[in-house]
C-alpha cells in the first residue's frame, strides 16, 4: 500500500494510541423472555483485533448489532470513543443517548455482514462511493479515487464497472469490505463474513482481511468460526457462553491451553 491510501497506518486512525475505544458496561439485551446478554462487561483498546467465539446463540452477533446501533440494549451503557450509544448521563441520571451519538457512532463503525448486502442496481464503484459522497461529503473524484485504491487492495481493481450479480460471492464480499473501509471507520465489525461462501472462495476473503489486520491500525471485532484465521489476526479472543464472557486472552492461550471446560468443549467441536 502506498503512503496515501485510505488505510495506511498513519492516516487510517490518527487517534490510535491503545486507549480504550469500546466499552460495554453491564449491558443487558432481551428478546422477549430470552435474556441474550446478561450484564455483559468488556472493553476493546483502539487498534486491537478482538475475535468473539462461542456456541451458536451465545449472543455474539447481538453484540455487533448493538455496536452498530441496529438494536438497543435494555439496560447498561455502550460507549464508542466519546459517544454513548445508548445512554448519556444528564443531571446524574442515565437517559437514552440522542441522535447525535448514534450518528457519531455510525460514522466511526463499518460493518460487513454474512450476506454481502451490496446495492444490486449500482456498479461496484458506485457501491463504494455512495456513502462517502452522501454521508461524508467527499467530491465524486475523491470518492472514486478512494474506491479504486480500496478495490486494488481487495484484488478487484478491474471490477469497477461490474454489477454485483456479475461477481462471485467471494468477490462481492471483498467489495463489501472495500465499501465498509471507504468510510475510514475507526472500527470494523465482521459478522461471520465467510459463512455464506462456497468453501473455495473463503480463503480469498480471509487473505484480504488478514492483510488489512496486519497492515492497518483499524480496530476489529470479528465473529467467526474460522479458528485459524482468528488465531492469525487476534490480539484477544473472547469466549462467550449464554450471554457472558466466560474466558478471554491472547489466541495462543485460548486455543492451546483454554482454562474453562466450556471453551475446551467448544474448541474440540470446531477445530
Ligand atoms: P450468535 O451470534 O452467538 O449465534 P445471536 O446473537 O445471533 O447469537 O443470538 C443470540 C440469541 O438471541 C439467540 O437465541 C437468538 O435466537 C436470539 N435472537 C437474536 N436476534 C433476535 C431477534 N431479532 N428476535 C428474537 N430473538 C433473537
Amino acid at each position: 500500500m502506498s503512503a496515501d491510501t485510505p488505510l495506511s497506518k498513519d492516516r487510517a486512525n490518527p487517534a490510535v494510541d491503545g486507549s480504550e475505544l469500546i466499552r460495554f458496561d453491564k449491558v443487558v439485551k432481551r428478546f422477549g423472555s430470552n435474556t441474550v446478554l446478561d450484564e455483559l462487561d468488556f472493553s476493546v483498546a483502539s487498534g486491537k483485533h478482538v475475535t468473539l467465539i462461542g456456541p451458536s446463540g451465545s449472543g455474539k452477533t447481538t453484540i455487533l448489532r448493538l455496536l452498530m446501533t441496529l438494536i438497543k440494549p435494555d439496560e447498561g451503557t455502550i460507549k464508542v470513543g466519546d459517544a454513548y450509544l445508548t445512554h448519556e448521563e444528564k443531571n446524574g441520571r442515565l437517559v437514552p443517548a440522542g441522535e447525535k451519538h448514534v450518528r457519531e457512532v455510525r460514522k466511526n463503525i463499518g460493518m460487513v455482514f454474512q450476506q454481502f448486502n451490496l446495492f444490486p442496481n449500482m456498479k461496484v464503484l458506485r457501491n463504494i462511493t455512495e456513502a462517502p459522497v452522501t454521508v461524508l461529503g467527499l467530491s465524486k473524484d475523491e470518492a472514486e479515487q478512494r474506491a479504486r485504491d480500496l478495490l486494488d487492495l481487495v484484488g478487484l481493481g478491474d471490477k469497477c464497472d461490474a454489477y454485483p450479480t456479475q461477481l462471485s460471492g467471494g468477490q462481492q464480499q471483498r467489495v463489501a469490505i472495500a465499501r465498509a473501509l471507504a468510510m475510514r471507520p475507526q472500527v470494523l465489525l465482521l459478522d461471520e463474513v465467510t459463512s455464506a461462501l462456497d468453501p473455495e472462495l473463503v480463503a480469498g476473503v480471509l487473505d484480504v482481511l488478514r492483510d488489512i489486520a496486519h497492515t492497518t491500525d483499524i480496530t476489529m471485532l470479528c465473529v467467526t468460526h474460522e479458528m485459524n484465521f482468528a488465531r492469525d489476526i487476534s490480539d484477544q479472543v473472547l469466549m462467550f457462553d449464554a450471554g457472558r464472557v466466560i474466558e478471554s486472552g491472547p489466541p495462543e492461550k485460548i486455543f492451546s491451553d483454554p482454562g474453562h471446560e466450556r471453551t475446551r468443549e467448544f474448541l474440540s467441536a470446531v477445530l
